[in-house]
């Protein structure tokens, strides 16, 4: 089947000390591309980052070329990429997996899927999901008043819901009520007691019947990152009095026909199949007793949750123990089952995935401006007669470590170390003497981490070093602006070299960003071999002279809208690209990223003014004679070049 996950419980060892030829194939190994990828992303002969937006059997593109490609075009690294033919094959993927559910069954109601904006809510997404969902009737969720409003402007698919999630004051409820007339099939869900109220007497004001949900809180534990967001104490939500108290209101106004939708969300991007099929249950129960108390229910409306395998282990937080296909199974068979034991209709399945249909198609790619390396190969011998004692010891330590002496030698290692700054704090040692014993300790850390790799006597050796030998490379991004999850949350994201990928990685880094923060960085990888996470990425040195980049995958979700301006990095330049009939690709609607002066304006700073005080400024200085006005026009056309400039830095080819 199709997108179903096949794993392979024993991933292929990544050696790292082995002196094979190094392959395509071992770079997919070593990134576990192809149990993450989920057949849209892959690396071709030629060492290049893949991507098939269709889905396995499209044309594929290859991503180092349009990346130059774009940047011959004027877009700037950062890139966001995105592509639109993932989103259709998602939105694809989710309701084919639930008609071959309903078919195989033989559940008696519909799936009806809709999508929550808050996800992701730029326009041009919006517009692709309402377009490739209209013939499935994919519908919108807002859960705020200026979400609704764009969900009211967006969808036209004649008979799609429109649900309203969500704080909810008088104006909120009047629109979702007035839509009707518009022929949106608009529901308003009841998140908090007080707004049942609201709703009916809104009713009555406008003469409208409202189309009412209620959501419950459940009480079934959730699992995952997001689990608190579930559960009793829930922000949202109608506890079990609340709903037998809404009943009984619902009577009492003569309006009981207004409710149909049964809601619940079990939190976002939950890894086990197990915790799912537990809320369904709970939730399904609620709708059995909604339906004994008169309700004439048509839809559940499962929430989202649906995850998204970040990691492809199978086991982590990061990812999920089921596919699609699976979750679309367990809903629609455990509905079936508590409905026929009630010998009740079923109702139509309403699913608010969000993540699972949009984290796919964007990425970002960025490069790398530096490094700081301290991992060393192949040192310096040193000089018999000039160099110090130490220099030389650690030479000898250097040429005859091996894996039966590697304990001794590295307490060795330790204390010549000690020694290294004592010596020079004493005066002993000159500076220059220092740097070369510095250097040789580099080469013998280095060389013992190979050495202790796999090691079971000197795994001790090789915890201590891996992170102090990982390099760092500077990147040209903001986890704060592209990635904000991965700061507030630590969730780890798929990180990988979109080139080079014949070649062996010979350099362990972790990367940081353009921000002065120090939590600007990305340190928490995946490790494909072990399925866990690692604190270092393996990736290829720098070459003076060639761009070297990075790829962060399945970034389409929740990151573009929570990404803030930390150090004032803006929106970075993102662009559509779309396939053809031709298997060739175009490039639509090009987003440009912030400037400098969009930035500034955010928090107040006006172009004219900036410019018209740094003039001033200068005027001050060529009468006191400190500037000559040459000097102060440069100053002045760099100063208003930059306002105009994107707010990351151009790289140094
Ligand atoms: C956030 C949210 C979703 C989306 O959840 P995903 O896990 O991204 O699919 C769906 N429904 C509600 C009510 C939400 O708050």
């Amino acid at each position: 089947m199709e997108f179903m996950k096949e794993r392979n419980s024993s991933q292929p060892s990544v050696e790292s000390n082995n002196v094979e030829e190094w392959s395509s194939r071992k770079s997919a190994e070593l990134y576990g591309i192809n149990y993450w990828g989920s057949q849209y992303f892959r690396i071709n002969e030629t060492g290049h980052v893949e991507v098939t937006p269709e889905g396995p059997k499209g044309a594929p593109l290859d991503l180092f070329h349009l990346v130059e490609d774009l940047r011959e075009r004027g877009i700037r690294v950062p890139i966001l990429l995105r592509f639109p033919d993932i989103v259709r094959s998602r939105v694809e993927l989710l309701n084919r997996c639930f008609s071959k559910a309903i078919e195989d069954y033989k559940y008696g109601a519909k799936y009806c899927g809709v999508y929550p904006i808050k996800v992701n809510q730029q326009r041009h997404l919006v517009e692709e999901i309402v377009e490739f969902g209209h013939n499935h009737l994919v519908g919108l969720e807002a859960g705020s008043k200026p979400e609704l409003m764009v969900c009211l402007a967006m969808m036209d698919t004649p008979g799609a819901l429109i649900i309203c999630n969500g704080f909810k004051d008088e104006d909120y409820i009047e629109m979702a009520l007035i839509s009707q007339k518009l022929g949106r099939n608009t529901i308003i869900v009841v998140d908090r007691y007080s707004e049942l109220k609201t709703i009916i007497e809104a009713g009555k004001r406008l003469d409208i019947k409202p189309k009412i949900g209620f959501r419950t809180k459940l009480n079934t534990p959730s699992a995952g990152r997001w689990a608190e967001t579930a559960g009793a104490k829930s922000k949202f939500g109608l506890s079990p009095s609340e709903i037998v108290r809404g009943i009984d209101y619902l009577r009492s106004e003569n309006a009981l026909s207004c409710l149909e939708l049964l809601h619940f969300h079990v939190g976002s991007q939950v890894p086990s199949i197990q915790s799912i099929k537990a809320a369904i249950k709970e939730g399904a129960r609620v709708y059995t007793e909604l339906c004994a108390m008169g309700a004439t229910m048509k839809y559940i409306d499962v929430g989202g949750g649906l995850g998204v395998d970040y990691d492809g282990s199978g086991r982590s937080d990061s990812s999920t123990n089921y596919s699609e296909q699976e979750y679309a199974n367990d809903i629609v068979a455990t509905l079936q089952s508590i409905c026929d034991e009630k010998k009740l209709p079923h109702p139509n399945i309403v699913t608010e995935s969000g993540r699972a249909l949009v984290a796919h198609s964007s990425l970002l790619v960025f490069d790398v401006l530096g490094t700081n390396e301290v991992q060393i190969r192949t040192p310096q011998p040193p000089n018999m007669e000039k160099d110090s004692r130490l220099v030389q010891d650690l030479w000898e330590i250097f040429k005859s470590v091996n894996k039966e002496n590697i304990n001794e030698y590295y307490n060795d290692l330790i204390e010549k170390r000690r020694d290294t700054l004592q010596l020079f704090t004493y005066g002993v040692l000159s500076l220059e003497q220092r740097a070369k014993a510095e250097d040789l300790y580099w080469a013998i850390a280095t060389k013992m981490h190979d050495l202790s790799r796999k090691h079971k006597d000197a795994e001790h050796i090789y915890d201590a070093l891996e992170q102090e030998l990982s390099d760092t490379y500077f990147c040209n991004f903001s986890v704060f602006q592209s990635l904000p999850d991965s700061w507030a949350l630590g969730q780890v994201f798929p990180v990988m070299p979109i080139h080079k990928l014949t070649e062996r990685p010979d350099r362990r880094v972790t990367l940081v960003d353009l921000t002065c923060d120090s939590d600007g960085h990305l340190s928490r990888f995946i490790d494909a071999e072990t399925g866990g996470e690692q604190k270092y990425l393996e990736v290829h040195s720098l070459q003076p002279g060639q761009n070297y980049y990075l790829g962060v995958f399945i970034a389409g979700a929740y990151q573009e809208i929570l990404g803030d301006m930390h150090n004032l990095f803006g929106d970075t330049d993102a662009v559509h690209i779309t396939m053809t009939e031709h298997g060739t690709y175009n490039v639509e609607h090009v987003v440009e990223g912030d400037s400098v002066r969009d930035v500034l304006a955010y928090v107040e700073y006006q172009k004219s003014e900036l410019l018209e005080r740094v003039r001033k400024a200068t005027e001050l200085s060529i009468s006191g004679g400190n500037i000559s006005r040459s000097e102060a026009r440069l100053l002045l056309e760099l100063y208003e070049k930059g306002l105009n400039g994107y707010t990351y830095l151009r790289e140094n080819l």
